[in-house]
């Protein structure tokens, strides 16, 4: 990732338009000094979202989003902080100042990203001008892919033959031996300087990393017959199969917004989906589910729905997601599964039914939890008392896996109601599967655990956030105010006010009100008397690493956000244990997931 400029940074909101930014992706109406909208953010009939320019902020009145520029931009085109503040000033003509001493970028990285652009180009260029482009503009028809879509997705041809592209650059030896890195080109066996072509006769899907950039390619044969159906570059610099997910960046490009991202199981499929009007589709390409693309995911939503094709294979492939969720899962997470009829994928599933049906089908998928005992049932012969054993050997063998409590323990009281038995003597089964030397969040606190992890990591990740318990939230936001005083205003306060034991944070907020350039030493002052609080404040108000004004903001508003839910969880865990069905399980997660916290 690369390092932005500080002072680049909490200079661009004074140098960018708030009001033509928004009004690009929402239309605005003046109202007095002021514009208004619709709120993008929620669903209205009337308008309560507003800019104001000569704050260069927005505010909405009914959901309580607000902030500025980046913020803005960051929500709407569901981008990290790094792409939002490209983004803005990218569209404002305004060149990103990058701190070059932080993070050197490997200057080859720059000669591969303008090679695969190019290579994209051609590709794209067989596609309209080959002479045999017509048996593949037939197939994309056959599958139904609209001129505007292959567009979007900028496909592509790699024609017949074993040197087209090699003899593209036959003079350039720089061009070949990047190209071999990249995959594209293979070194002939038993010779060392005679290559060809690794995509023939394909349909070329490009494959983008986030940002939107093609770091490697995918391509389908044009006759069922022929094998692999499917060839993917293979792992280069630029690209890494567990760290990247087909479409990604389309759906953050062409969703409104992310309620949930399905991931099916190729390119044909998120572009299918695409095609009918479901944007938010991922694929993973030829591997499993890692748990990078689960922590890649949560960050762009709160509920992954798994899609997989009804038979055997999806089946296993759908087991094997849910073994990779169960050690994921955090607070706010869902995590769903959709097992489609046996014999459809879908690409064909939704072109049978409609955009709708479909839809429904997303929406009433499976909770992980009912697809994991269901399962576990399917395995054992549950009428007996051997295979009641089996049932309650198995799930806790999962179980014990989840390491966010809550969870784990509803998991739990559900295995308990199964088999008719004691939460106590499931609680036991589960403990005795612990494996010598593990520990649970049960033995070490949080704070510790996290401590031993990379402190960057641990910093800057929302997905980390959500597993720090409450104690190391507070620790964390202290340690923020102590740091970065100008983040106590009015709100702050009031959300903070509601958290338990926040009393330490409500004083420093207080202080750090009166005088937003006060210092750490005189902010802990007053808890000189209390040895072991003054201790720990002194502990907190040592920060790395160093962030902007702008990311110590994003991260303590996170941290708050994180308590906040975290209370009003314990809150309703009462509410889940009473749930006895299904439907009310699933009722009250979904309230849960709807439910939203004001964000500044
Ligand atoms: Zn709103």
């Amino acid at each position: 990732m690369p390092f932005i400029n500080r002072d680049f940074i909490n200079d661009l909101s004074n140098r960018v338009d708030i009001v033509g930014l928004i009004n690009k992706r929402v239309p605005l109406k003046k109202a007095g000094k002021d514009y208004k909208a619709c709120c993008p953010f929620h669903e209205e009939k009337t308008p309560s979202f507003t800019v104001v320019p000569s704050k260069q902020i927005f505010h909405c009145f009914g959901c309580g989003e607000s902030g500025g520029a980046i913020d803005f931009i960051k929500k709407f085109d569901h981008l990290d902080f790094v792409a939002a503040v490209e983004a803005v000033a990218g569209e404002s003509g305004i060149s990103v100042v990058y701190d070059k001493n932080v993070k050197p970028i490997d200057a080859s990285f720059k000669r591969f990203n303008a090679l695969m652009t190019k290579v994209n180009d051609y590709y794209k260029s067989r596609l309209k001008d080959s002479s045999s482009k017509s048996k593949v503009v037939s197939y994309a028809k056959k599958r139904g892919i609209s001129g505007e879509i292959a567009r979007r997705f900028e496909l592509g041809y790699a024609e017949e033959g074993w040197v087209n592209l090699y003899e593209n650059y036959i003079d350039d030896e720089q061009a070949i031996s990047d190209l071999e890195k990249m995959g594209l080109l293979v070194l002939k066996k038993d010779k060392k300087s005679d290559y060809y072509d690794r995509f023939r006769n394909r349909l070329i899907f490009p494959i983008h990393n986030a940002k939107g950039n093609v770091i490697a390619f995918g391509g389908r044969v044009l006759k069922d017959k022929d094998s692999p159906k499917y060839l993917n570059s293979p792992e280069t610099p630029l690209f890494s199969k567990s760290n990247e997910l087909y479409g990604l960046y389309h759906c953050r490009k062409y969703s409104r917004r992310i309620d949930y991202i399905l991931v099916v199981e190729g390119y044909m499929d998120v572009i299918a989906l695409h095609q009918q009007g479901i944007t938010c589709a991922v694929a993973t390409m030829g591997t499993a589910t890692t748990p990078n693309h689960l922590k890649i995911l949560s960050r762009s939503t709160d509920t992954i729905v798994f899609c997989f094709d009804g038979d055997n294979a999806g089946r296993a492939a759908a087991w094997k997601a849910l073994q990779t969720s169960l050690s994921m899962i955090t607070s706010g997470l869902i995590i769903k599964f959709l097992l489609l009829p046996e014999g459809e994928d879908p690409d064909t599933m939704i072109k049978r039914e409609s955009p709708t049906l479909f839809s429904r089908r997303i929406e009433e998928a499976q909770t992980l939890s009912s697809f994991l005992f269901e399962h576990i049932k399917s395995e054992v012969q549950f009428e007996t008392i051997e295979g009641k054993t089996q049932f309650l050997e198995k799930a806790s063998a999962l179980i014990h896996q989840v390491s966010y409590q809550v969870y784990k323990q509803q998991l739990i009281e559900g295995v308990a109601k199964i088999i008719g038995q004691d939460v106590i003597h499931v609680e036991k089964a589960i403990n005795q599967n612990k494996p010598v030397g593990q520990y649970t969040s049960d033995d070490i606190s949080t704070d510790q655990r996290s401590s031993t992890e990379n402190q960057e990591d641990n910093i800057t990740d929302p997905v980390r956030t959500r597993n720090i318990n409450m104690k190391g939230l507070m620790s964390k936001m202290i340690s923020y105010i102590l740091n970065y005083p100008s983040l106590a205003n009015d709100v702050v306060e009031e959300r903070a006010k509601h958290l338990p034991e926040s009393k330490v944070l409500m004083e420093l907020i207080h202080s750090a009100q009166i005088d937003s350039d006060i210092t750490k030493d005189l902010l802990i002052q007053p808890f000189e008397n209390k040895i072991k609080i003054y201790k720990r404040l002194q502990e907190l108000s040592v920060m790395e690493p160093f962030l902007s004004e702008n990311e110590a903001k994003d991260e303590f508003l996170s941290a708050l956000t994180a308590a906040e839910k975290q209370q009003e969880r314990k809150r309703t865990s009462k509410d889940i244990s009473s749930a006895k069905t299904n439907a009310e399980e699933k009722k009250i997660m979904d309230d849960i997931r709807r439910r939203k916290t004001p964000n500044l």
